[in-house]
């Protein structure tokens, strides 16, 4: 006999992992609604399935393809990203010591610093991107996790996950990392020494803007593990079939949306290097970015669809800017199939690490001569 091949991510998401629907043969395997399963005769319940909020197929078909993408050994599917996240904060249980980045998605920042404390859970923010003030900030025996976000919300740092799992890991702490703007394409936190990989499912996995979703990967079914899915059981925390059926129809082609997305991003990076009305160019693709070195390592194959740039003008041009674009979309978020930009500082409010005259891009698959045209016209007003 053979030996089984290993199937590139291309090809594992394109097919869903292959999966059936063994009773039809269909090739779409069915959305499973069902809120209750019928027990055996003998009262016990041998197909696996009890009740909605814990057993549901078609959420299981999304979180199988997520783990096999990111090499994970038990992923859950959660309502958001946002509720992933919590999920995992909360099951390190009171009393436990978290670091984070000084820079990452806005609103965990603010969870962790207004609402972690009143769970029992301390938060110390440092530049996670230099590995020496991290081994200064943890506590060994009381930090339980190191949370990463690489590259991060809005600057586009990027963090050497390897070297941060050494130290999590000497202390006694568990590395998670949110790859939502890595995506598994390019980064494989796992294999790098992650025990947690965390998705916004939101954005690039799901794809097309029509899906909130979040996913935590655990490398080993561990006791962390453990507690996040009785957590997600036990506040319902999860994601609706429908949600998950789409989630995994948009799986299906993210190999292919996130190279083209992240082609698109590197053209428009360079080219705006060079413009005149834009005063710096945030990307981890190009050269002089300061991450650019752990990138090329770590991220295989393109370096993401998001950068940013910083108005020359000020705070004011950067929102006149936005307010001249046609074609590009006007909104936050993230990782969908069409191109949006976003003033960043608007949505993040006071205490934003955000300069104010900073422009966030997530670059989608349109032509990229398209998306520069209408760019470029904003720019030059
Ligand atoms: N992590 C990152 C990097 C994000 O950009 C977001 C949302 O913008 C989240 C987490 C939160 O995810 P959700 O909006 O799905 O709750």
């Amino acid at each position: 006999m053979s030996k089984p091949r290993t199937l590139s991510a291309r090809t594992l998401a394109a097919q869903a992992l292959g999966r059936i629907d063994e009773r039809t043969r269909a090739i779409v395997p069915p959305i499973h609604l069902a809120t209750t399963f019928e027990r055996d005769p003998d009262n016990l319940y041998r197909s696996g399935n009890v009740y909605g909020r814990p057993d549901n197929e078609t959420v299981r078909e999304a979180e199988a393809v997520i783990g096999a993408l990111e090499g994970a050994s038990t992923t859950l599917v959660f309502g958001s990203g946002m509720s992933a996240a919590i999920a995992l904060f909360l099951s390190l249980g009171p009393g436990a010591h978290v670091i984070a980045p000084g820079v990452m998605y806005w609103a965990m920042r603010n969870w962790l610093a207004n609402e972690a404390p009143a769970f029992g859970v301390s938060v110390d923010f440092v530049d996670t991107e230099d590995l020496q003030a991290l081994a200064g900030a943890v506590k060994p025996g009381a930090t339980k996790l190191v949370w990463l976000e690489t590259p991060s919300n809005p600057l586009w740092g990027v963090t050497d996950i390897e070297g941060a799992g050494r130290i999590a890991h000497a202390a006694g702490a568990a590395l998670a990392v949110d790859s939502t703007c890595a995506t598994p394409i390019f980064t494989r936190p796992i294999a790098l020494g992650a025990d947690v990989v965390m998705h916004s499912a939101t954005k690039y996995l799901n794809g097309h803007s029509d899906v909130v979703a979040g996913a935590l990967c655990f490398g080993q079914d561990d006791a962390l593990c453990s507690r996040a899915r009785a957590i997600r059981q036990a506040h319902g925390l999860i994601l609706h079939p429908f949600e998950a059926f789409l989630l995994t129809r948009g799986l299906r082609t993210l190999d292919l949306r996130v190279r083209a997305a992240a082609d698109n991003a590197m053209e428009l990076a360079s080219r705006l290097s060079n413009h005149a009305a834009v005063s710096a160019v945030l990307y981890p693709g190009l050269p002089h970015h300061p991450g650019h070195d752990i990138a090329r390592r770590q991220m295989k194959g393109g370096f993401g669809g998001m950068l940013s740039i910083r108005i020359r003008g000020g705070p004011e041009a950067a929102i006149a800017t936005a307010a001249r674009v046609t074609l590009w979309k006007r909104a936050t978020s993230l990782g969908g199939v069409e191109s949006l930009i976003e003033h960043r500082a608007s949505i993040e409010g006071a205490g934003s690490p955000c300069p104010p005259d900073l422009l966030r891009l997530s670059a989608g698959v349109e032509d990229v001569e398209d998306l520069w045209r209408d760019i470029d016209d904003a720019l030059t007003g």
